[in-house]
């Protein structure tokens, strides 16, 4: 995830700062997605249990109704893109407005189109971090408020643990354990997944994510924000082997990975060509970036899976809705006896479905929060606060 400072981009005077930010806010038509449920007209009975969630955690106002832990009823999006593209990235002070512009006819809908009450729900699931805090604010104070008001639970969720439940939706014999590769704008992790709620981390980046490496070449190659489906697209006309990015190892840590030096190979390619006057081949450079970063994510995550012995491998977050990633791991796992869960793209990228479910599982194992509930932007997984 690329944040952007707003002071930065707009270091003219405050007012115009406010007025620039106003009428963006206001011209700018507002879209939702409202893709995939799995099931029309629900018949809901006493004994389901039906959660409303919210999603705020970055530049998507979501809301869902999940019934039952993997039923999705409905899924409302609207997302943000639009307006931090203006900026080449997210402006957290934008993206917080935004929020709480939409917040209220993203819940209103996703209820209509459940065709449930608030009278039908019975906990709220809102994402209480990691995240942007002014975002994640958003969210999770209309969570406390519909819950004081319906006097119903009130469930925080960690949004990685919604990422990696994204896989429950359309895998209903999906099971606890599993490997997760979590691949996402602000995360790259190897997440062994033990029970429902139950998180051991075994490997994870130590600089950039793999989305921000996407997202950051996109930017050098000047294909815009944001850079990751761009990158995708471009990719399928490039060659993969036209130029050989490094592949780094973390010493000791055979599950940790580094993206960094691949995102600078590609910086001192682009200078290297300008300074000799040398045409880029875009699409060829972008093909050979994203191979670079897909074997890195695909070997890890295909050994630790035989390393660990589960033999189900799950794939979640932005960068799993990655074309080029989603055929490799399907091919390695192939390969190697793995069976392999991913959540379609619109579950992939954020959305409040997932947090629904994660949401609901958390209620089954007891997990009630009370209305001091607070925003925790760098929220450990598996850490419960
Ligand atoms: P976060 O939750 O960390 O904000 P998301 O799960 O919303 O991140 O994913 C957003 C990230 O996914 C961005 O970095 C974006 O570039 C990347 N992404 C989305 N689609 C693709 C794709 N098709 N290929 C590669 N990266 C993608
Ligand atoms: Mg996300």
């Amino acid at each position: 995830m690329e944040i952007q400072n707003q002071t930065n981009q707009n270091s003219d005077s405050n007012n115009q700062n406010s007025n620039n930010t106003n009428a963006i806010l206001t011209n700018t038509s507002d879209t939702y997605s409202r893709s995939k449920c799995n099931v029309q007209n629900p018949d809901l009975s006493d004994n389901d249990i039906v959660i409303l969630a919210i999603e705020t955690s970055c530049d998507e106002t979501a809301a869902a109704v999940i019934q039952n832990g993997r039923t999705v009823l409905s899924n409302v999006i609207s997302s943000q893109i639009a307006m931090h593209t203006l900026y080449g990235g997210v402006v957290p002070e934008i993206a917080s407005r935004k929020h709480m512009e939409q917040i209220n006819q993203v819940i209103e809908m996703a209820l209509s189109e459940a065709e449930v009450t608030l009278d039908d729900i019975t906990a709220i699931g809102v994402t209480y971090g990691p995240g942007l805090v002014g975002a994640l604010l958003v969210g999770v104070a209309e969570a406390k408020a519909i819950a004081y008001a319906k006097n119903i639970p009130l469930v925080g969720v960690h949004h990685i643990e919604g990422h990696i439940s994204a896989n429950y939706i359309e895998n209903p014999d999906l099971e606890p354990p599993f490997m997760a590769l979590v691949v996402s704008g602000g995360h790259t992790h190897l997440v062994l997944v033990k029970e429902y709620g139950e998180y051991e981390i075994i490997g994870r980046t130590r600089d950039d994510a793999a989305g921000e490496a996407f997202d950051k070449v996109a930017r050098a190659v000047g294909l815009g924000y944001p850079g990751g489906p761009k990158i995708d697209k471009l990719a399928k006309e490039g060659n993969l082997h036209a130029i050989e990015f490094p592949r780094a190892q973390v010493d000791g840590f055979p599950y940790d990975f580094s993206f960094s030096g691949i995102k600078s190979s590609v910086l001192n390619y682009i200078n290297t060509c300008e300074m000799k006057n040398i045409e880029i081949n875009k699409a060829d450079l972008v093909a050979s970036f994203q191979n670079a970063v897909i074997d890195a994510l695909v070997s890890r995550a295909i050994s630790a899976t035989k390393e660990y012995g589960i033999g189900k491998l799950a794939i979640a977050g932005g960068v799993a809705s990655n074309s080029a990633l989603r055929l490799s791991i399907k091919e390695q796992c192939e390969a190697n006896q793995i069976q392999l869960f991913s959540p379609s793209p619109i579950f992939c990228t954020d959305n409040a479905a997932m947090i629904g479910v994660a949401a609901y599982y958390e209620y089954m194992n007891g997990t009630r929060h009370g209305l001091d509930l607070n925003a925790v932007p760098n929220l450990k997984l598996g850490q419960r606060v």
